[in-house]
């Protein structure tokens, strides 16, 4: 076995759930599962967020959306699609019974006008200050005004996202809050979701009716750092592929990037780029093994890395080391990899072998 693994604790995602949902009140929380999950598989992930009674999910991506429903099966789970009604997916919107999320004028007129008599169930995404997908708030106002232009769509929910959540104090918070309030006040039958993870950390006038959660169900803290609420979902291993003894002044890796400066004890790890480890992990990466992190030594190569075992008797090969999990807080990584969690999970890679606990 010489494959890395990403080992997914389902338990861990239903206690980050329950958490969530603890910090939610009364407020639905419709989990994010786009990006295959936030790279862990959406299959998995929603099915066991169903059992802990999840019943409407958002992912990205209309191809996305009908893999979920798909992977749902007879499960009358409300599937929202964030792209929304982009040209030309209607007919598989509706084959795969899947809500868009509306984010400007052309695509409320497209749903509008495919209507034709019957009521299609849509949200509508407002834009709080993000400038990034949404109607403005001008926009929403023109529409409102005009029947006409929303008499075939049955909108149930308003969302609108934060673009500061994970930074509690910055002003555009309140600004984005306030601005929210403004715009669903014109829908008034409509349910209201603003919060992301972060936002439910932002107290309870950003709950609203529900909120879409997404990194926090995966281990991620709300503010880019371990939070003592959620827990590791994630393990990444890889296995050591041997050990060696780099004499002093020998060089290790592409580039001769590192040398030592005295004999040292190196193990070399069947974990590369093509594992989802980032060029940018050196200098500042390590490894979790036998009780104590493990920097790493020299570049990333596409399939291996060296690590720094002296004073280590346990590294031996076919040991698994943890490059992400527990010990090794995914939300640490990243920032060793000046990245953040959310690139590092959805960056896991494709070769490593999925194991759900
Ligand atoms: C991705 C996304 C979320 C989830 O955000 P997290 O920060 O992962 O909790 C919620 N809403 C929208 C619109 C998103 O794009």
């Amino acid at each position: 076995m010489t494959d890395s693994r990403i080992l997914v604790d389902l338990d861990a995602l239903a206690a980050n759930h329950a958490a969530l949902r603890a910090r939610a009140g009364g407020a639905e929380v419709a989990p994010a599962v786009k990006a295959n999950g936030y790279g862990l598989g959406a299959a998995a992930v929603a099915d066991r967020l169903w059992a802990e009674g999840a019943r409407s999910f958002y992912v990205a991506r209309l191809s996305e959306g009908v893999a979920l429903r798909a992977a749902l099966g007879d499960r009358a789970a409300t599937i929202h699609v964030l792209d929304g009604a982009t040209p030309g997916s209607g007919d598989a919107l509706e084959g795969a019974n899947l809500v868009p999320v509306l984010n400007s004028l052309p695509q409320v007129e497209a749903w509008n006008s495919r209507a034709r008599g019957r009521r299609l169930k849509a949200a509508l995404h407002i834009d709080t200050g993000m400038n990034r997908l949404g109607l403005r708030l001008e926009e929403l106002k023109v529409l409102v005004g005009a029947v006409d232009r929303l008499k075939g769509l049955e909108i149930d929910l308003v969302v609108s996202h934060l673009a500061c959540a994970d930074t509690p104090d910055h002003p555009l918070n309140a600004r984005q809050l306030e601005r929210f309030q403004e715009a669903v006040a014109l829908l008034p039958d409509a349910r209201r979701s603003l919060a992301n993870s972060a936002g439910l950390f932002l107290g309870e006038a950003y709950r609203f009716d529900q909120a879409r959660p997404g990194i926090s169900l995966y281990g991620g803290g709300p503010e880019g750092r371990p939070h003592p609420e959620i827990r590791a979902v994630a393990t990444v291993e890889a296995p050591i592929l041997q050990v060696r003894v780099v004499p002093r002044g020998e060089s290790i890796g592409y580039g001769a990037g590192w040398t030592a400066p005295d004999t040292t004890r190196v193990a070399i790890v069947a974990a590369g780029y093509a594992d989802g480890v980032p060029r940018a992990a050196y200098p500042k990466g390590a490894v979790w093994f036998d009780g104590a992190r493990r920097p790493m030594l020299g570049r990333v190569s596409m399939d291996l890395i060296a690590v720094d075992i002296t004073d280590c008797d346990a590294a031996l090969p076919g040991a698994m080391v943890e490059l992400i999990g527990p010990h090794l807080p995914v939300d640490e990584a990243a920032e060793a990899a000046g990245t953040s969690a959310y690139e590092l999970l959805t960056r896991t890679s494709a070769r490593a072998t999925r194991v759900l606990r």
